[in-house]
């Protein structure tokens, strides 16, 4: 692991900065990446009031070191770049170093980190941008981050939030996703101290679809596996029986991240109409395996619309797949009798 250092100005100028801390979910969203950029296998995540009073991330990854733990929390700071010209390479989900610095400067945050090789972690606390405590504890490997009282210091901000119900909804639909993205790790995920989902990350996506979606959804799906020209996909899609109302169903990974892409949209919307009523959006939960440079991470942090350099070829692969699995089953409407 390379060390934390702040960014030279010019790569500053050159990655696209925004501002990424909105509500409880885009924090931990940014807990959670860290957590998977350290490299953990197991995270687990607990909310209280919707995140707004308490969110604790923790994880049994590679843990911070002592004297670098306040040098995470400057801006610009990371372990992940050292140049612009690392984003071509780029393996980690973060690389921007806002993430902790922004964090901290709007909420009361505490991190409890040890690395694999050192004999004591580091209990560090900040509060409103502010160091308040470093001292030496007794701790796992790994690194545990607690958010508390989010935008106690900007009322401005605090009051853009929803109902601590709302916000909860927001976190849950993004665990909901990162179950379904990275299967090989073990989430668990608690609201109010109550247990909402467990993965048991053993690499199996039908196991993690049945946590999230149940049987009934389950057990309408085809397995499918495609490769052509450096684009491989794999997953389920659902057959036409299970289909909504909404695109809430439509699940993809584009190199473990989960992206909106309007090419997609219509490749699976077009390979699914001959089987389809209008405005019925099918399952799908695809994972995309494109070379490193065929996706551009450099876009605004917020923004998941993914833009692929090679848009026909992503179309095709997608329609071709979805066509071929859709077309080897006899695919007879279900006659539903009114009451
Ligand atoms: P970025 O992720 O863009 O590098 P962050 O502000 O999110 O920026 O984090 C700053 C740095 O702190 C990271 O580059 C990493 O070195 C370290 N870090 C943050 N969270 C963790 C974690 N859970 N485990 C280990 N290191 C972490
Ligand atoms: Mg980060």
């Amino acid at each position: 692991m390379r060390k934390i250092a702040v960014l030279d100005q010019n790569t500053i100028d050159k990655i696209a900065a925004g501002e990424v801390v909105e509500r409880p979910a885009s924090v931990v969203k940014e807990l959670v990446e860290n957590a998977i950029d350290a490299g953990a296998t197991a995270i687990t995540v607990e909310i209280k009031e919707g995140g707004i009073a308490f969110i604790r991330v923790t994880d049994n990854g590679g843990g911070i070191e002592k004297e670098q733990v306040p040098l995470a929390f400057l801006r610009h700071a990371t372990s992940k770049i050292e140049r612009v010209e690392d984003l071509l390479q780029i393996s980690s989900l973060g690389f921007r170093g806002e993430a902790l610095s922004s964090i901290s400067a709007v909420s009361q945050m505490e991190v409890i980190t040890k690395t694999g090789d050192a004999l004591t972690g580091v209990r560090y606390v900040i509060e409103g941008g502010r160091e308040k405590l470093f001292e030496e504890v007794g701790a796992p490997n790994g690194t545990t981050m607690l958010v508390r009282n989010l935008f106690f210091n900007t009322p401005a901000r605090a009051k853009f939030l929803k109902t601590a119900m709302t916000e909860a909804g927001y976190v849950s639909g993004y665990m909901e996703q990162l179950a379904l993205s990275h299967q090989d790790i073990s989430f668990k995920y608690m609201v109010n101290g109550q247990t909402k989902l467990h993965t048991s990350g053993n690499s199996n996506l039908k196991d993690v679809i049945y946590g999230i979606y149940g049987r009934d959804i389950t057990r309408e799906l085809l397995p499918v596996s495609f490769e052509r020209l450096g684009i491989s996909i794999e997953g389920f899609i659902g057959k036409p029986v299970i289909a909504r109302g909404n695109r809430n169903f439509e699940n993809y990974y584009i190199n473990g991240r989960y992206v909106k892409s309007k090419i997609l949209m219509k490749a699976i919307e077009e390979a699914y109409k001959p089987y389809m009523m209008q405005h019925k959006y099918p399952f799908v939960c695809l994972h995309y395996e494109i070379q490193g440079e065929e996706i551009d991470v450099n876009v605004h942090p917020t923004k998941m619309e993914v833009r692929f350099q090679n848009q026909g070829a992503v179309y095709n692969a997608t329609y071709d797949m979805i066509t071929e699995a859709l077309s080897k089953r006899e695919m007879i409407p279900e006659v539903k009798l009114e009451k």
